[in-house]
């Protein structure tokens, strides 16, 4: 059998059909069969399976030389800030890779409690937790999100002041530098377009750009994974819903800039956007209990 992954073209051999379903069976229930697909066998049948996380799989009756490692016998290190996204992000790559590890950076955040809630996720998870010294960035670039004495506020026509310059790239590289180190290609960052307020490093197209440089600039086959680049907070909601951690990512993570853990302090901008989401996942879930 031959396990291919249509979005990233790699696959790999699977043991059988069965062993496939046990382990995802709703994506099995939903599968048809379909005749063709490029770069594995032209002509060869399929049984497709669609996931909304991971997009189109498909099975083979063939094998191929082609193929490559399953991303389940892959390694990823996610940055991990102990938030909403980055913990749903922690969940999808458990689920998705066979060995995570998890990076945080201390720049001097004005809340302790975000590297101690980060800490104690992945202890809880079993994670091998890596916690980088980034402090050099508030020494460059004094933000609302290390500065007491700067507001969380957006003027219009401008960025937020809890953009920082350069954090993303600077994190994404230190992460990378990390990843190939420890052996792992895969690094997975919740960055997202969607509710971006305007940082320009939450774009795909940054993040695609970065992902070339990294992978030239140190000769090896670093992927970038973004899988909540095109949800909408509702969506990355139903997302830990989905990976079983919708509790776990409602109670034990800390997105709130005044540093309150779970549903915040209700009032700054990050507790808004998280409140906002989960209102409208909790209307769209009681509907679904309902019909
Ligand atoms: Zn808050």
């Amino acid at each position: 059998m031959y396990l291919f992954d249509r979005a990233s073209g790699r696959g790999s051999r699977t043991p059988s059909i069965k062993n496939y379903a046990e382990r995802w069976p709703l994506r099995a229930a939903s599968s048809f069969f379909a005749f063709g697909a490029r770069r594995v066998h032209r002509f060869a049948p399929f049984l497709w399976f669609f996931n909304e996380d991971e997009g189109f799989r498909a099975i083979s009756f063939f094998s191929s030389k082609r193929g490559r490692c399953s991303v389940k016998q892959e390694k990823a290190v996610v940055v991990f800030s102990g938030g909403q996204d980055s913990t749903t992000c922690l969940f999808w790559a458990m689920k998705r890779f066979a060995e995570v590890e998890a990076v945080t950076f201390n720049y001097g955040q004005r809340h302790k409690q975000e590297l101690e809630c980060a800490a104690a996720i992945a202890k809880e998870l079993n994670i091998r937790h890596h916690i980088l010294d980034m402090s050099l960035l508030n020494q460059l670039a004094p933000n609302a999100l290390t500065r007491d004495d700067i507001a969380i506020e957006q003027k219009e026509g401008q960025l937020p002041t809890t953009f920082v310059d350069g954090r993303n790239l600077l994190f994404l590289t230190f992460a990378a530098v990390l990843a190939k180190q420890i052996g792992a290609k895969h690094i997975v960052t919740g960055v997202c377009e969607t509710d971006f307020s305007g940082y320009p490093d939450c774009r795909d197209v940054f993040v695609k750009s970065l992902n070339v440089t990294l992978n030239l600039s140190m000769d090896y086959p670093f992927v970038i994974d973004t899988p909540l680049m095109w949800l909408n907070k509702a969506e990355t909601w139903e997302l830990a819903d989905r990976l079983g951690a919708f509790d776990f990512v409602r109670e034990r993570t800390l997105t709130c800039y005044n540093g309150v853990m779970a549903d915040g302090c209700g009032q700054c901008p990050a507790c808004l956007l998280r409140q906002k989401g989960l209102d409208e996942y909790l209307a769209v879930r009681r509907q679904g209990e309902i019909s």
